[in-house]
């Protein structure tokens, strides 16, 4: 791979979890601590306060497990995908940013927040999410049933245009039960990757 390193032969390595997509840290790299990370599959760094060689975690354990790196159009940027034994950020925090480094679902997530949000305001006369929990967690479960046999329906009838639109039904009213029983996607995620192995 071509890399195009500065005036001090290193290049920045932006790491990032090859799961979970988020951002972990930022680190510099120079040819001896690229060649080392593809070999060792550990993320190898050039610390320029150290001026050595840094694998990340040789102290502390939490290593980056290399899984694949990416140099950016002009071949002066990695990005570096890796997953993190444990917490990343010297402070303790898993990014270096002091964020989690929780799963994230797109726009699912986001309507996640959006439920929560809407059911912690409790503004039942705006709110389609906040009346229907409002009315407590059977309304919201013979909901989920319902939207269920509604895309059962579809799917039979042959008919994409309705079972798209009954399925994300389903899902959306699936959330709100997720929430109301006090569970996320995550907790989703957790129990299907432990039937995975
Ligand atoms: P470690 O590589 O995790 O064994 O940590 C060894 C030392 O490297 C720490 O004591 C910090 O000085 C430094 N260090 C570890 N993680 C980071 C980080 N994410 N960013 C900057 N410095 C770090
Ligand atoms: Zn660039
Ligand atoms: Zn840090
Ligand atoms: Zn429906």
């Amino acid at each position: 791979m071509i890399i195009k390193y500065d005036q001090n032969g290193l290049v920045p390595a932006i790491i990032q979890d090859a799961t979970t997509k988020n951002v972990l840290m930022l680190g510099y790299m120079n040819e001896e601590s690229y060649q080392k990370t593809l070999e060792t599959k550990k993320v190898t760094f050039f610390s320029r306060s150290k001026q050595r060689l840094w694998t990340k975690g040789e102290e502390s354990g939490n290593f980056l497990e290399l899984v694949d790196i990416k140099n950016d159009c002009d071949k002066d940027t990695l990005l570096v995908r890796a997953n993190p034994v444990g917490p990343i950020c010297h402070t303790g925090t898993d990014t270096c940013w002091h964020e989690e480094n929780t799963p994230n679902y797109g726009f699912f997530s986001t309507l996640e927040y959006v439920i929560a949000e809407r059911v912690a305001n409790k503004d039942t006369s705006k709110s389609y999410v906040a009346s229907l929990f409002s009315k407590g967690i059977n309304k919201v479960a013979q909901k989920v049933g319902e939207e269920a046999v509604e895309t059962v329906i579809e799917a039979m009838d042959n008919n994409d245009e309705l079972f798209l639109y009954e399925s994300a039904d389903l899902l959306f009213h699936y959330l709100m039960l997720l929430q109301a029983k006090g569970f996320t996607l995550k907790d989703i995620e957790k129990e299907l990757k432990g039937r995975h192995k």
